[in-house]
């Protein structure tokens, strides 16, 4: 028996093939990756399982993440990667194709939107059928001024949102995230978005499709209990709490949102590997 936080046995996580990790506060902080994730990820190759990140973070691509990942040691390519643009590219290319969407985000995102296909503008458009806002640390006021003009004069349009986090991390607390800067959109517009990243489990389904796995082979790793454990939850797939980021003991225990394992950091899955 293996025990994790809560005095419950994790021992038959070993087992798992899929592995679905969030970044920021479960594999590193900022440019700091935590003890045991290279140990960690090697075991998981070694065992002929599969470990791929999810991330609710618009603002950067699949490319980006390669990149930063190798900065601090960890080598991936991009099927390592699913991220709510990717989430958010499927369902517009399911639903809006050759429809003019308004899309405001980083440079990055918009590129993204725009490779795929799609027939994206960032400046106000009134045909636009759809409205979608993403994170964005490239921001201006005269970003959220058109936003705020989409989202009042053009009523016909869906508005949908990369995803609903409140504060993304950064080196000194946090900053508002996409959640935030709709809260701010709808008190000064009235209009709510729909939110396409986690918790929603689509994310995780597809991945789980890709790439041939089954729910039972699946296990999601996060530190956010609203985003990460939600959606695994959704999902129907085992989750795992890493209180290594943001969700401390006594937000689990206040919470009702509940993953099926605790564990003090990533590193506590060595054990299994003793
Ligand atoms: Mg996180």
């Amino acid at each position: 028996m293996v025990l994790d936080y809560l005095g419950k046995d994790f021992s038959y996580l070993k087992n798992k093939k899929l592995f679905l990790f969030d970044m920021d506060g479960t594999i590193y902080l900022g440019s700091k990756i935590f003890d045991g994730v290279l140990e960690f990820l090697d075991q998981i190759k070694k065992n002929g399982g599969h470990f791929i990140f999810i991330t609710n973070n618009s603002s950067k691509s699949a490319s980006d993440y390669i990149l930063k990942l190798k900065e601090i040691g960890i080598a991936t390519n991009e099927d390592n990667f699913f991220t709510s643009t990717h989430a958010t590219i499927l369902h517009f290319n399911k639903h809006y194709k050759g429809q003019k969407i308004y899309a405001q985000g980083t440079r990055s995102f918009i590129n993204e939107l725009k490779e795929a296909g799609l027939n994206v503008t960032d400046e106000f458009d009134s045909t636009a059928n759809v409205i979608v806002v993403a994170y964005d640390n490239e921001l201006t006021s005269q970003k959220m001024f058109t936003t705020c003009k989409m989202l009042t004069e053009v009523k016909t349009a869906k508005y949908y949102a990369t995803n609903p986090d409140w504060v993304c991390p950064v080196d000194f607390g946090s900053v508002p995230d996409c959640g935030s800067m709709c809260f701010g959109y709808e008190k000064a517009t009235g209009r709510k978005p729909v939110f396409i990243g986690k918790p929603e489990p689509d994310m995780i389904n597809i991945v789980m499709q890709k790439f041939g796995y089954t729910k039972e082979q699946t296990v999601v790793f996060g530190d956010r209990l609203y985003t990460d454990i939600a959606s695994g939850n959704s999902a129907g797939v085992d989750t795992v709490l890493d209180l290594s980021g943001e969700a401390t003991i006594n937000d689990y225990s206040e919470s009702t949102v509940k993953s099926t394992f605790v564990l003090q950091s990533v590193k506590d899955m060595l054990k299994l590997y003793e």
